[in-house]
């Protein structure tokens, strides 16, 4: 099948889906949601809304972030993981933006990624969701789906993926693409026991051929 249909194929699967599929983080402000999308690595957004319900409640400004102590920074976080580094990461990143950013969080790629604890996929997040640039940032279910569905290979790093994905999609459709591949990894093509039975995109798909290749063996 020729690439463009199989995109065509998958895009009008994920409209049926997920036509309204949003950032599932909840934030008021917009550096809110830069620090959430750095606290929301290596966990889920389910998790990061409930303590960023009471941290941003705490603190409501970025000034007050700027005074909190780490201790209890890591006291409101303990429950999302490596919650150390990343009560610090919050204390710096509202000092820095006090100190040098008169305040306010900067819309620029490269002064976002020089905060600590942000890096491309954050900055992506951020910039797509508050509609400063199209963006299509690649996390675990991002990559997971890309590959299984052999629009990225399985070998490809993480920029890789993302230039692909570019690619495949047209640039006013990449945030929306980026929320329904997340919500298509998080609830149907799941790491462990993804939903094949009812997937409408077994035809290419890298999972499925590979379980086919496995009976043919037997
Ligand atoms: Fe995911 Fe299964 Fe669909 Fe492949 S067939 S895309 S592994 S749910």
């Amino acid at each position: 099948m020729k690439m463009s249909l199989k995109v065509e194929r998958i895009e009008n699967y994920l409209e049926e889906l997920y036509p309204d599929a949003y950032c599932e983080l909840h934030y008021t402000k917009d550096y809110e949601l830069l620090l959430a999308v750095m606290l929301s690595a290596q966990t889920t957004d389910k998790r990061v809304n409930q303590v960023t319900h009471v941290l941003f409640q705490k603190y409501d400004t970025l000034e007050k972030l700027k005074g909190a102590s780490v201790s209890d920074l890591e006291k409101i976080i303990k429950e999302i993981g490596t919650y150390h580094k990343k009560a610090l990461f919050l204390k710096e990143i509202a000092t820095i933006l006090v100190d040098e950013f008169d305040g306010k969080m900067p819309y620029d790629r490269k002064e976002l990624e020089s905060l600590p604890g942000v890096g491309r996929k954050t900055v992506n997040v951020v910039l797509g969701e508050l509609g400063v640039e199209p963006a299509i940032a690649v996390d675990t279910h991002v990559e997971r789906v890309s590959k299984r569905l052999m629009l990225a290979k399985d070998d490809d790093s993480v920029l890789e993926v993302e230039k692909k994905l570019q690619k495949s999609f047209k640039k006013e459709c990449w945030v929306k693409r980026h929320h329904q591949l997340i919500f298509f990894g998080r609830y149907h093509c799941k790491a462990i026991k993804p939903d094949c039975e009812n997937c409408k995109l077994k035809d290419f798909c890298r999972e499925t051929k590979k379980k086919k290749k496995v009976l043919a063996r037997k």
